[in-house]
């Protein structure tokens, strides 16, 4: 597998302070568990965050450390934050999916009990652990070959990991093991590309946002 889309530097760095929202956490765990590109980084992060723990009460900072502490608020990466976010696992597990998701999975990709939205796409909603508080959601996705989702943008953040097949919108290609990191200025209408279904791992923060008057139509029926 070629990974061609990765993590984006801020929201790894949230992941890495435990700041990411739970539902997000879980996509970024997934693809760390397939992607050792972003898995090094993250170490790096992890590096670094650790050193500037120790060194802040004991030394003077150089601009560039001064600088990166600006983004990592002691006292934020606390141990009860990161023993919250999913289980550091790598690889796949038995039912073919990357092993962190494996727990929250009803039964094997292909025996998903799938709810129709509009023909040619259906969901199934996977449970969140993360406080009741917290707004989003985790879900997995089925877009038919073909098919087109409603254009939608976000209000927050959309991670989106392809587990099987692929689609294209105006960012490109995504096929599996890709990781779509879109922020709300985003628009996006992703095509499913191949001969088989599109099958993604979905990750909000906040409701998605669809224009255009039918689009806005959907809204209730996808319900994100
Ligand atoms: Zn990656």
């Amino acid at each position: 597998m070629s990974i061609r889309h990765h993590i984006g530097d801020d929201t790894l760095m949230a992941y890495v302070n435990g700041t990411l929202a739970e539902s997000l956490s879980v996509v970024v765990a997934t693809h760390l568990a397939i992607c050792p590109k972003c898995r090094k980084s993250a170490e790096l992060m992890e590096d670094m965050a650790g050193l500037l723990l120790m060194e802040t009460e004991t030394a003077s900072l150089s601009a560039a450390e001064e600088a990166m502490a600006e983004t990592i608020p002691v006292g934020v990466l606390q141990e009860d934050r990161i023993l919250d976010r999913p289980k550091k696992t790598q690889g796949y597990s038995n039912t073919g999916v990357p092993m962190p998701l494996a727990d929250r999975m009803p039964a094997a990709l292909d025996d998903i009990p799938w709810r129709t939205l509009i023909p040619g796409i259906s969901h199934y909603p996977l449970p969140r652990t993360g406080s009741s508080k917290e707004k989003g959601t985790l879900r997995l996705l089925k877009i038919a070959p073909g098919k087109t989702m409603p254009e939608h943008s976000h209000t927050g953040q959309e991670l989106t990991l392809i587990l099987r097949g692929s689609y294209i919108d105006d960012l490109g290609r995504f096929q599996a093991g890709d990781l779509a990191d879109l922020d709300s200025d985003t628009l996006h209408q992703p095509v499913a590309d191949t001969a088989e279904d599109c099958i993604c791992l979905i990750a909000t923060n906040a409701p998605l946002k669809f224009s255009g008057f039918f689009s806005r139509l959907l809204q209730p029926v996808f319900g994100i």
